[in-house]
């Protein structure tokens, strides 16, 4: 069987890989010219790597740690250790251990025992299926907020904690697909966690070494500078054409971000479209300042930040474990991404700098700045994930992982398990591999 896989991320690599092992003819076209996707690495000094996308890893992501140890990769811990800083208005003491913020503490108490109730009702194998999904579908998660946040400190830090969680504007994205997203990713504290949770490890040389270990085992069948503009089916078979020129085959994987597999023109049409008009971005702008050390640790402080205002609405120590530099990440998300990304790069430099230097005042000027604009990406179309809208989930979701013919999707956003992550990736891939390796599959 030929197959032609369209995405070089994480999910087209890992289904390109289960379908050459299980006897595929596989072609892979990919639009840049470098393969990973929304995983990318930037090299902060010399030999050593911080990651401008996808980090984090927990150990409940089975998929993804079985491929870091078959591609003979390591994890290493994410660096915690030491106070938090906080920039939170008023009620904010500037410095203290643990992460926890200096807000009132049974008002985010009564906040996320309310996320986990709404998570706990919702359907993660079929969200459209929630009871009373269709009155969850039409309110965005603002309107939740504003119904049931009464307490300021809560009404604060519940933006701060959508868009560290899913780099979202609570007015772009509905009630259902945050509570479906949140479940989706193991509960509120799982997701939010470090040590034990889905933030507690990195890629040891960064994630993107995952990515360029499965293309090279693939060898020639991936083509880079490859991007994809029509999917064309007839009885025979499907043709795709890219740039790179057209590939015939038995069936299409197509493992992209939803706003992007509409904008490639399908024959026959698509018989419902991936996003909608409500459908959004997810908005995050990643920074990375790099310094010869991380000075912080020397003063007790871990490098961890929240702070109401931004740019850097969150910071982390990111320096890589070989020593080679210490980096501090900061999060741009939400609408401030919007906000930072339309900034030019001398100001966003300016901007990022002038915050940090006010969070961990003995920081000399960084050796560098790197800014990474996912939500301007023109291959991504937003980051960390598609953010569903108000009414997507009822409309689109019964849809999303179901075959076109002989077109079959892959992606994390077609996944039910760990949307929006790079293990929701991975098993998107594996599911396609599956669909297409099972007996006839390849004949619609
Ligand atoms: C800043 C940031 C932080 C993140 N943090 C984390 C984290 O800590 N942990 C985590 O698990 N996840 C995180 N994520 C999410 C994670 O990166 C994604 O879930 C995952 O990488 C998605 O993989 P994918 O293969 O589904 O999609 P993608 O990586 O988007 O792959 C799609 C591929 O298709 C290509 N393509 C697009 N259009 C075309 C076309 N027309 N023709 C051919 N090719 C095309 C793209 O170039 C891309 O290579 C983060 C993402 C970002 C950006």
């Amino acid at each position: 069987m030929r197959v032609v896989v369209v995405g070089a991320g994480l999910a087209g690599l890992t289904a390109a890989a289960a379908l050459a092992s299980g006897g595929a003819d596989v072609t892979v076209l990919e639009a840049r010219d470098r393969v990973g996707g929304r995983i990318r690495g930037v090299e902060v000094a010399p030999g050593s790597w911080v990651d401008a996308g996808a980090a984090y890893l927990g150990e409940r992501h089975t998929g993804l740690l079985a491929l870091i140890e078959e591609y003979g990769l390591k994890t290493a811990p994410t660096e915690l250790v030491g106070d938090s800083r906080f920039a939170l208005g008023a009620a904010a003491d500037g410095t203290r251990p643990g992460r926890f913020p200096p807000l009132n503490a049974v008002a985010l108490g009564g906040m996320f025992d309310l996320l986990d109730e709404l998570t706990a009702a919702v359907r993660v194998d079929a969200p459209w299926l929630t009871p009373d999904a269709a009155r969850l579908d039409t309110l965005t998660a603002a309107d939740w907020a504003e119904r049931h946040l009464t307490h300021p400190d809560a009404r604060l830090f519940f933006p701060l904690f959508l868009g560290e969680m899913m780099a979202a504007d609570p007015a772009e994205v509905s009630v259902l697909h945050m509570a479906f997203y949140l479940r989706s990713g193991g509960g509120v504290r799982y997701l939010n966690a470090f040590e034990g949770g889905a933030q507690q490890d990195r890629v040891a040389g960064g994630a993107h070494l995952l990515c360029e270990r499965i293309a090279e085992r693939l060898g020639d069948r991936v083509r880079l500078s490859a991007p994809v503009r029509a999917v064309h089916q007839d009885p025979a078979g499907v043709t795709v054409h890219s740039a790179g020129g057209s590939v015939r085959a038995d069936a299409a994987v197509l493992a992209l971000p939803p706003l992007i597999a509409d904008a490639i023109e399908h024959r026959p049409a698509l018989a419902a479209p991936r996003s909608s008009t409500r459908t959004a971005r997810g908005c995050a702008v990643k920074v990375q300042l790099v310094y010869p050390e991380p000075y912080w640790r020397a003063h007790g402080l871990s490098g961890w930040s929240v702070n109401a205002e931004g740019p850097l609405l969150s910071t982390v120590d990111d320096s890589p474990p070989d020593g080679g530099a210490g980096v501090l990440t900061g999060f741009v998300t939400g609408a401030e991404a919007h906000r930072f990304a339309a900034l030019t790069p001398e100001r966003q430099r300016a901007e990022a700098v002038a915050q940090a230097g006010r969070l961990f005042p003995q920081l000399p000027p960084p050796l560098a700045c790197h800014v990474t604009d996912w939500v301007n990406e023109e291959y991504s179309r937003g980051c960390y994930a598609a953010l569903l809208g108000p009414g997507d989930w009822t409309e689109l979701g019964p849809r999303l992982a179901v075959p076109h013919g002989r077109v079959h999707w892959a992606g994390t956003e077609t996944g039910t398990e760990f949307f929006g992550l790079m293990e929701g990736a991975v098993r998107s891939g594996r599911r396609v591999a599956a669909e297409l390796l099972a007996p006839s599959s390849a004949r619609p």
